[in-house]
């Protein structure tokens, strides 16, 4: 892309209604607008992102066994009446009537409209195991919308919903759902640790939620520092194996973590004193395993072996996409701006011409811009004419992580100059050998690719 054709609306001052650093950056950054409290307008660059997110969540949700799918935004009431949740779930629930005074409403969660779909169609376990996930709007009338998209009222969902004839195998769902979780954080450059939640009404030990630690964080976090040395990295799973997925759920979720809900100061004392931590955290994602309760309720029921009919076992399982953009920047920037991890940055790398018009500087970025688009990266060209103070501060307010300066002065001596946004270091290379570096770092990361 190049700048000059581009839409970045970047602005200069701070917005003086943002209250914390992730949304003050996208703001500032042009990536997006809000319309109305807590709803906001995607602008290019964030939906960029939005779009490397939620390719992320499809490919690991996909590579665990889980299947894609689309469920509308607006449901009609009459499934939450049956369920019993149209009444229980307050006034979050934004309810609509349409013109033949249907009451209506816009979809918070979706466990209603997938049970409804699943008992329609699925009555034998030989239909099981079955998981079904889409990524859609989701409407929470929140009392405090706040914080940009990290507590929006519409805001970007990915819920699935597990179907298991048993409770160990809905169980084994739920750890399942525990790894992907785990490799798409890690992917998104992230580190969110699962911390034992609140089962609410529904009781019971198996939710967990996943925290990204930041200062900024709604959740107060309590946790043995020696979870924050786990990483899942590139080993490889077998989704379908019981042990190895339960062996995860062991390893990650052993060591003490836990949110203010289920905090327990007793166990939380046996952490050696030194690895005791009380920190914030931002809730970027929650599963769990909630058994026959909608099943029950709306006589989901499926046929087992031996012929007895029995409400199906489920569980579900949500992680806020559109909530990581916030999540992400919390994590990751300095005073000059963002700076994104490789596996969702909008851009791969950016080329600045120090001296716009230079037919040599011009030409040698011209160059540049084509052997990474042919190497399959999206480079973004500063092809304005602007004075490179200028030019420099918006790369690093968008923050991409790589930046390839070009200037007559340079290429005097054949070189460009490679800079890392993260540690600001440079190098000064040959046009060729920074196209190779951009390239073999990108070969380590699996990103999506952006609209
Ligand atoms: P919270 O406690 O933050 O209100 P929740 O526990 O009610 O969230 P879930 O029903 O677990 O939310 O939804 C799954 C995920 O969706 C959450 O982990 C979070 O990342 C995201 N999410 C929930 N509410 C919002 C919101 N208002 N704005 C943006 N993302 C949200
Ligand atoms: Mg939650």
């Amino acid at each position: 892309m190049r700048l000059s054709r581009y839409f970045l609306p970047v602005l200069k001052e701070n917005p003086s209604e943002a209250q914390i650093v992730s949304h003050r950056y996208m703001l500032r950054a042009g990536m997006i607008k809000q319309s109305a409290a807590g709803i906001y307008s995607w602008l290019p660059l964030g939906f960029k992102v939005l779009k490397k997110i939620e390719t992320i969540v499809h490919e690991e949700q996909m590579r665990a066994g889980h299947i894609p799918m689309l469920m509308p935004t607006l449901q009609s009431a009459d499934l939450w009446k049956e369920s019993g949740r149209y009444d229980d779930y307050g006034q979050e629930m934004l309810r609509i009537s349409d013109r033949h005074g249907r009451d209506m409403l816009y979809g918070p969660t979706n466990e209603e409209l997938i049970t409804d779909i699943f008992r329609s169609h699925v009555g034998s376990y030989k239909d099981l195991p079955l998981t079904l996930y889409h990524i859609q709007w989701k409407f929470r009338d929140e009392i405090r919308p706040r914080f940009g998209v990290m507590r929006g009222r519409e805001f970007y969902m990915k819920d699935g919903y597990n179907f298991d004839l048993t409770k160990e195998d809905a169980l084994h769902a739920y750890n399942r759902h525990l790894v992907s979780y785990l490799r798409s954080y890690e992917r998104m450059g992230l580190q969110a640790i699962p911390m034992r939640a609140d089962g609410g009404p529904i009781g019971g030990d198996y939710t967990h939620e996943f925290l990204v630690l930041a200062d900024t964080g709604e959740s107060e976090v309590f946790y043995d520092s020696a979870v924050t040395d786990l990483t899942f990295g590139d080993r490889a799973i077998d989704y379908d194996s019981v042990e190895q997925c339960q062996g995860v759920l062991e390893e990650f979720t052993s060591k003490y973590a836990r949110t203010d809900e289920t905090h327990d100061e007793a166990l939380f004392n046996e952490v050696p004193e030194e690895r005791r931590r009380v920190a914030r955290g931002i809730e970027v994602g929650q599963i769990f395993y909630f058994g026959t309760k909608y099943s029950e309720a709306l006589g989901a029921n499926v046929q087992g072996p031996d012929g007895k009919q029995s409400p199906v076992h489920m569980g579900s399982h949500g992680i806020g996409v559109s909530r990581l953009l916030g999540a992400i920047i919390e994590a990751s920037h300095d005073d000059k701006g963002i700076i994104w991890p490789e596996g969702v940055t909008p851009f791969h790398c950016g080329i600045v011409n120090l001296k716009q018009g230079d037919a040599e500087a011009d030409a040698a970025c011209e160059s540049l811009y084509e052997a990474l688009t042919a190497a399959g990266l999206e480079p973004l060209y500063d092809d304005r004419k602007e004075r490179a103070g200028g030019k420099f501060a918006t790369m690093d307010l968008i923050g991409l992580p790589w930046r390839i300066t070009v200037g007559p002065r340079g290429l005097k001596n054949g070189v460009v100059e490679l800079t890392s946004r993260r540690t600001g270091e440079s190098e000064e290379l040959s046009p060729e050998a920074a196209v190779q570096k951009i390239v073999e770092i990108y070969a380590n990361h699996q990103t999506g690719r952006g609209f």
